[in-house]
């Protein structure tokens, strides 16, 4: 930072510390925990374990950064807490009713039919914030420490091997300097780490790029999920109603789709993009403004009120992009690991496996005393013999299957579901999302049709600012930006005339603005980082790669309640 931290670092000394506290770490510290009590109550006093299980976690509150659609398939949660269904985990409603309709820009058509493996029948719906803070007062019970307001934001070595995480300082002002309320970051020493922060997580950006963890994969590609909560003037007489939709407000060409689940008394209702796009003026923002317009959609929210809104990347490259996951001193899993099922749209159950996973992985490193990669590898062979892996391997083409398209997409599908997932070509691959960005020369696109269809207030419809109220973000104003532009030259200029700043679109909280300088003489870059989501869209789909994100101050960002 420029700056010589006054007060000593803190060192503070765990056995295992887990980076995140989603469902994936949440559940891998849990299931850790059993481990040692079994084994613990199977052996002598001489070999029992004694460990310390720490968690960090960036948001203010456990769940306080957690949104997911959600429909949860409970099959790893009945491996973790096998009597869930006598506690109160907050599973709002069975699904009741599943179906998947293709929109054109006023009508709708209902599929006939759903296949079993993408059907949602004896799944829940959820507010995966909701269960995440269940969940972490589970955790907290069974004596694991949990450090919400705490970010991780490097990557500790001695050697080649990870010896811990250093967290974020706080009380930095805007000017670089620290200021009166200044505490540097503490150094937490662990045995082993596991990263669990979620998709595109800093550290293990780090960790990717230390240890070469992507060599020889496909790399990973995203989409965005943009969604609402809204409350119902009633209870609904068709709580458990689960609908996906293609087509509108979304082109052919694009990849992505909507959603509306009926919880009773609240709706979720969201729209997934594809981080793959060509048209540089796309904004998921406003594409799920413009899903509202829809008579399918505008009957179901008539007399609701907006309550939540957030907004969320997910990785979407499946089986040929995960990362290798182990390697000295620790290993990734959940979305930070790449998992999630594209086809089924969930990676809850994923996350919640790769957590236990890692548990049992650690046990092994326990027992060895040895968190080497040699060690830490029986977590590769532990996924590739789970239900996870098999259920990833069988849609390991399928967000690549629509490259070309809707038509094609379902085309590809439906060879896929027929051969196992091989399909016509094996793998399809495909390249980074942004890649696929076309410069304004050379795709014709009618902005007005996009962005100013919709008018603030219309069709439940609101701009971005007023979103973002609903989301609770708040960030310490007083701190450096944690949006880092390479070049902001490129954004003025260059950007400007190929892809008229897609930074403006893209970013689902108004974080980029181009206005004019104080003399009004030339465009500038303005950033708004105080809105900033921590959805990770803009470091994935900026055409020149010039973005990073760094964890700001912990406990800044979003406050989800029930997304
Ligand atoms: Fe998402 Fe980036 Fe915008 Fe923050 S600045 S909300 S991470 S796109």
């Amino acid at each position: 930072m420029g700056f010589k931290v006054s007060s000593a670092r803190e060192k503070l000394e765990v056995d295992i510390l887990f980076v995140g506290a989603g469902p994936a770490c949440l559940s891998g510290a849990l299931h850790l925990k059993n481990l040692l009590e079994n084994h613990n109550q199977r052996v002598p006093s001489a070999e029992k374990l004694e460990v310390s299980i720490a968690i960090i976690e960036k948001g203010k509150d456990i769940g306080a950064h957690i949104l997911s659609g959600a429909v949860l398939d409970p099959i790893a949660l009945r491996e973790l807490i096998p009597d869930y269904e006598q506690t109160d985990v907050p599973l709002d409603v069975p699904v009741s009713e599943d179906m998947i309709y293709y929109l054109t820009g006023q009508k709708h058509f209902r599929l006939p039919f759903i296949p079993p493996s993408i059907s949602n029948y004896g799944n829940f719906i959820i507010s995966l914030n909701r269960f995440v803070q269940w969940l972490g007062k589970r955790v907290e019970a069974n004596g694991i420490d949990l450090f919400p307001g705490f970010s991780g934001t490097k990557l500790l070595f001695e050697g080649n091997h990870l010896i811990g995480v250093r967290t974020g300082d706080k009380g930095i002002g805007r000017n670089k300097k620290p200021g009166s309320s200044y505490e540097p970051g503490v150094d937490i020493l662990a045995k082993a780490v596991v990263l669990g922060e979620g998709v595109h997580g800093s550290l293990t950006k780090q960790a990717i790029k230390h240890f070469n963890l992507d060599q020889g994969k496909f790399p990973q590609i995203y989409s965005i999920g943009v969604k609402e909560v809204w409350d119902l003037p009633s209870t609904s007489d068709i709580p458990g109603q689960v609908i996906h939709t293609l087509g509108y407000p979304l082109k052919h060409e694009e990849y992505g789709g909507g959603f509306i689940y009926n919880m009773g008394r609240r709706l979720s209702l969201g729209l997934v993009v594809g981080l793959n796009y060509k048209d540089p003026f796309l904004d998921p923002h406003k594409e799920l403004q413009r899903l509202k317009t829809h008579p399918l959609i505008a009957s179901r929210l008539k007399g609701a009120t907006l309550a939540h809104y957030g907004a969320k990347a997910l990785p979407e490259g499946g089986y040929y992009s995960l990362p290798k996951s182990y390697f000295d001193g620790g290993l990734i899993i959940g979305d930070s690991g790449g998992l999630v099922n594209s086809m089924r749209l969930k990676g809850i159950h994923l996350a919640m496996k790769s957590g236990m996973l890692a548990a049992e992985t650690l046990l092994h490193g326990l027992l060895e005393q040895d968190f080497s990669e040699r060690t830490l590898g029986i977590y590769s062979s532990l996924f590739k013999d789970s239900w996870a892996c098999h259920e990833l391997y069988k849609v390991r083409n399928f967000h690549q299957g629509f490259e070309n398209g809707l038509l094609m997409g379902m085309l590809n599908t439906g060879i896929q579901m027929l051969t196992g997932g091989r399909g016509w070509k094996d793998p399809l691959g495909h390249c980074q999302g942004h890649l696929k960005m076309r410069k304004l020369s050379e795709y014709s696109t009618d902005r007005s049709v996009r962005h100013n269809s919709i008018k603030n207030g219309e069709a439940k419809s609101f701009d971005k600012v007023t979103s973002v109220y609903f989301s609770g973000t708040k960030h310490e104003e007083d701190q450096p930006s944690h949006l880092l532009i390479a070049d902001p030259g490129i954004c003025q200029e260059r950007c400007a005339q190929e892809f008229g700043n897609p930074c403006e679109s893209f970013c689902p909280a108004k974080v980029y603005e181009i206005i004019s300088d104080q003399n009004d003489q030339k465009k500038v870059l303005h950033l708004n980082p105080s809105n900033c989501l921590h959805c990770k869209t803009c470091e994935i789909m900026d055409p020149y790669q010039i973005i990073t994100w760094i964890p700001p101050e912990g406990g800044g960002g979003p406050n989800y309640i029930n997304l």
